[in-house]
């Protein structure tokens, strides 16, 4: 075998590739290349390579190696069994993984715009899905009126499941919760014994009257000598009487009349926009009717009434309230059962 000149070596493997850098080598059982693609290298030893080491031992297998130049190398190696020799095949390392990083390169180039999209659109989808959930925290804890929260939540759109039952959850509390202060609104403003407006509701209704302007009448009543009622029939008896002269009232008053007990077996009628010889003719018959119609454990009931208007006499209605009173006073003064006009009580 001629190791430097042309031989049947030579010509097989010469055909192999050496553009790129790579080139295949041959060393015997000794170490010493016996082919090379550089011919000044063949009869000199590799025992450095640590390829040559492996494949002189019989081993077949790929690593990276330095060769002379110290340039970094892929090396693949087999042995020959028959002749003890090794082949062993290098590739710069760069070489190999150069349309690797242009691959990667390209890939990433590619990825980015998709990866921007998608991130575009999990964003879009997130803001869609915490949207309605961030409309219905800020409207349950801001606290602001309730019949406002309701058409809030109403107006958000449940575009999916949860959504929908937390919002009809949030909606029925909220509705349950005005429903029950609806209830204690009006709690607070009536007597619970003859269902007429208190003290405070008899306040709301004047303070509504003063805010639209309108002139009204004042009826005071009160039950005459209700005491003996109380001492001959007993507490529960007198109340019945309250209840008996409120449904009287009931019966003689227009829808926008404003009733009211006043305490005890005193009671107060609001009439808007009525002049006071209407009033007085309301009374009039209120009183009437009231001692036409006797009470069945009592007998006959009479009441007492003072009238008053605001503002022919007075631009305050409190002041107004106290005169009707001044002019029930009279009308007991005067011997009960009857109607006193103010101005007319002097
Ligand atoms: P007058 O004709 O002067 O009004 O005589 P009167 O007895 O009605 O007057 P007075 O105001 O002195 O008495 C009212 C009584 O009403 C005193 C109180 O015992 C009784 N009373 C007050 N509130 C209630 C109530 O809610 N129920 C009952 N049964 N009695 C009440
Ligand atoms: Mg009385
Ligand atoms: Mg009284």
């Amino acid at each position: 075998l001629y190791l430097r000149q042309r031989s049947a070596l030579n010509t097989l493997l010469g055909t192999h590739y050496y553009r790129d850098g790579s080139y295949l080598y041959v060393v015997d059982r000794h170490g010493r290349l016996i082919y090379h693609n550089n011919p000044k290298e063949v009869g000199t030893y590799a025992l450095n390579n640590p390829a040559v080491r492996e494949v002189m031992r019989g081993q077949r297998g790929a690593q990276q190696v330095r060769n002379n130049h110290q340039v970094a190398m892929l090396a693949g190696y087999a042995p020959v069994a028959a002749t003890g020799w090794g082949i062993v095949a290098q590739r710069p390392t760069e070489a190999t993984l150069q349309p690797l990083s242009r691959l990667m390169s390209a890939v990433i180039w590619n990825a980015i715009p998709l990866g921007v999209l998608s991130l575009l659109i999990t964003w879009w989808f997130a803001r869609r899905i915490s949207l309605p959930l961030w409309q219905l925290a800020r409207n349950v804890q801001d606290g602001e009126d309730t019949g406002n929260a309701i058409s809030h939540v109403n107006g958000i759109r449940a575009w999916y499941f949860e959504v929908a039952q937390l919002k009809q959850a949030v909606l029925y509390s909220f509705n349950a919760l005005q429903d029950r202060i609806g209830t204690l609104n009006r709690a607070s403003r009536t007597d619970p014994l003859t269902g007429l407006l208190n003290r405070r509701g008899l306040q709301q209704a004047l303070d509504a009257l003063q805010a639209q302007g309108l002139p009204f009448a004042i009826l005071t009543l009160d039950i005459d000598r209700f005491k003996s009622i109380n001492d001959s029939h007993g507490h529960d008896v007198g109340d019945a009487a309250i209840v008996h002269i409120a449904e009287q009232m009931r019966r003689h008053s227009r829808e926008t009349d404003v009733l009211c007990r006043a305490g005890g077996e005193e009671f107060l009628v609001l009439l808007p926009g009525v002049g006071i010889e209407a009033a007085r003719q309301t009374g009039e018959r209120l009183r009437q009717a009231i001692a036409d119609e006797p009470f069945a454990p009592v007998g006959t009931i009479t009441v007492s009434l003072g009238v008053a208007h605001f503002p022919s006499f007075h631009t305050d209605p409190e002041q107004a309230l106290r005169l009707a009173d001044k002019a029930l006073y009279l009308a007991k003064e005067q011997g009960r059962n009857r109607v006193v006009v103010y101005p007319h009580a002097d």
